[in-house]
């Protein structure tokens, strides 16, 4: 048998020939990329034999914890009796179907079809050809334009990137593709705070900036408006409670179709089923992917709402669009399994009635560090916003640098969180107890302490 391969083979070969998303190569060349190995629960251990608490569920995604043998039995047994089959050409496979008809039981009533994908930039690259296709079909094809916002991460692919408002990724590649525009975020800190405005009051100010669009580019060529209930690779920014009601009015004024990028705030990380529930608005399509297998096989998709379903189905003919991979048996499978577990475990209330209140109490207190302008959750998401000076909430002059410097420090001490410009954020799994918060936010508070 072979030696096992030390870290620094391990790392000469990955330099040597993988190149990691969102990374800069030689960077990752010069410092060798950190390997994980193993995990069980909530940690990691890489391949020094570290032990890290991983605060960011994976990328979002692991909501029900790693090493659960129900997801890894589903998958085992749905490879051995049938690894794949598609779903074109008016076939079907048992997992596919029994999927989809959990899903139209743990969603929210208006929605009882979903259409398969096999991540979150795939289900968004769906929402924009199925958007415009619902209003080419009821005679309206003028009606294309999305709007979405700044700072918004709703995937990497050209559309995905392009319903994003990521600066750095609309830099390359010629991006947005055309008929998609922006508006600003309901972030208070950055545009409210200033102007003296209330919470609530800015909630209002920003949904309204979503009118102004509207009315500019003439509400007969809006097809659709998309957000994330709370923005989470934008840093996890939870919006004002009167943002999200106000949107939906005026989505409704006016007809445009509004949709919920659920792919973070889905299954049960916010303590409901889904971040729309949380946030009380009622969309027309949703976007998921990650938690609903809680990222141990890939699977997205969109749930489509009565409103387009009815018009795709019964006027639309034949949709023009599909994967190889929509409904892979074996996906399905694993989320079928997933949310069993979700169900089993009671994860949705354990978030929303236990360590969701927990974990917002913990962050009260952080928010009295010095480092710290502000300490926000919602259900398990947390951000805690790093400020040079606490009494003015002045902002460091160079917020992405010391971000990353208590993420260096969160590297060694143990505890995976990530920094988003002076936004340090969090994500854990849902399995997670009150002890292991007590034990994440000791973690937390040790790197901000060296921080400063
Ligand atoms: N939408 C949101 C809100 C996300 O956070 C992400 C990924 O982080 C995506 C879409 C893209 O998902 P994927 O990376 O699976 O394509």
């Amino acid at each position: 048998m072979n030696a096992p391969r030390t870290t620094a083979e391990l790392q000469a070969a990955d330099s040597a020939h993988f190149l990691h998303p969102f990374t800069d190569f030689q960077g990752l060349a010069r410092k060798g990329a950190r390997i994980i190995e193993r995990a069980e629960n909530i940690y990691l251990w890489d391949t020094e034999g570290h032990k890290i608490l991983d605060a960011m569920s994976g990328l979002w995604c692991v909501n029900v914890g790693y090493g659960q043998k129900a997801l890894v039995d589903a998958a085992t047994k749905q490879m051995q009796q049938l690894p794949f089959y598609n779903a074109f050409f008016q076939t079907a496979t048992v997992p596919a179907i029994e999927l989809a008809e959990r899903l139209a039981q743990v969603t929210p009533p208006q929605f009882q079809h979903v259409f398969f994908s096999s991540s979150g930039s795939e289900s968004n690259d769906t929402i924009v050809r199925m958007v415009r296709r619902y209003w080419d079909v009821l005679g309206q094809p003028q009606r294309s334009i999305i709007i979405s916002r700044h700072n918004a991460y709703h995937g990497s692919t050209m559309a995905g990137a392009s319903l994003g408002g990521m600066i750095g990724m609309h830099a390359q590649g010629g991006l947005p593709i055309p008929g998609i525009v922006h508006i600003e975020q309901p972030y208070w800190w950055d545009h409210g705070r200033e102007q003296g405005l209330t919470r609530e009051a800015f909630g209002l100010q920003a949904a309204h900036w979503l009118e102004e669009k509207i009315l500019s580019s003439g509400p007969e060529n809006v097809a659709a408006f998309i957000g994330e209930p709370i923005q989470g690779a934008g840093g996890v920014i939870i919006p004002p409670s009167t943002y999200w009601p106000e949107v939906q009015r005026i989505c409704r004024k006016y007809g445009v179709l509004l949709v919920s990028d659920e792919v973070i705030c889905g299954f049960g990380r916010t303590g409901q089923w889904f971040g729309c529930e949380t946030m009380g608005f009622e969309p027309d399509l949703m976007t998921f992917a990650k938690g609903v297998t809680s990222g141990y096989v890939p699977l997205g998709g969109v749930m489509v709402g009565e409103r387009v379903a009815r018009v795709l189905i019964e006027q639309g003919g034949e949709f023009n669009h599909g994967y190889t991979y929509s409904g892979h048996p074996v996906a399905c499978a694993v989320a079928l399994a997933n949310i069993g577990l979700i169900q089993e475990l009671k994860l949705v209330e354990h978030v929303r009635e236990d360590v969701g209140p927990y974990l917002a109490q913990a962050y009260a207190q952080l928010a009295e560090h010095p480092l710290v302008g502000e300490a926000q959750t919602c259900g398990l998401m947390g951000a805690l916003l790093l400020v040079k000076d606490k009494a003015r909430g002045t902002a460091f002059p160079e917020a992405l640098a010391m971000g990353m410097v208590c993420r260096g420090h969160c590297f060694r001490e143990g505890v995976i969180m990530r920094a988003v410009g002076d936004r340090m954020i969090i994500a854990p799994p849902l399995v997670i107890t009150r002890a292991q918060i007590d034990e994440m936010v000791a973690l937390i508070r040790r790197c901000l302490d060296l921080t400063l």
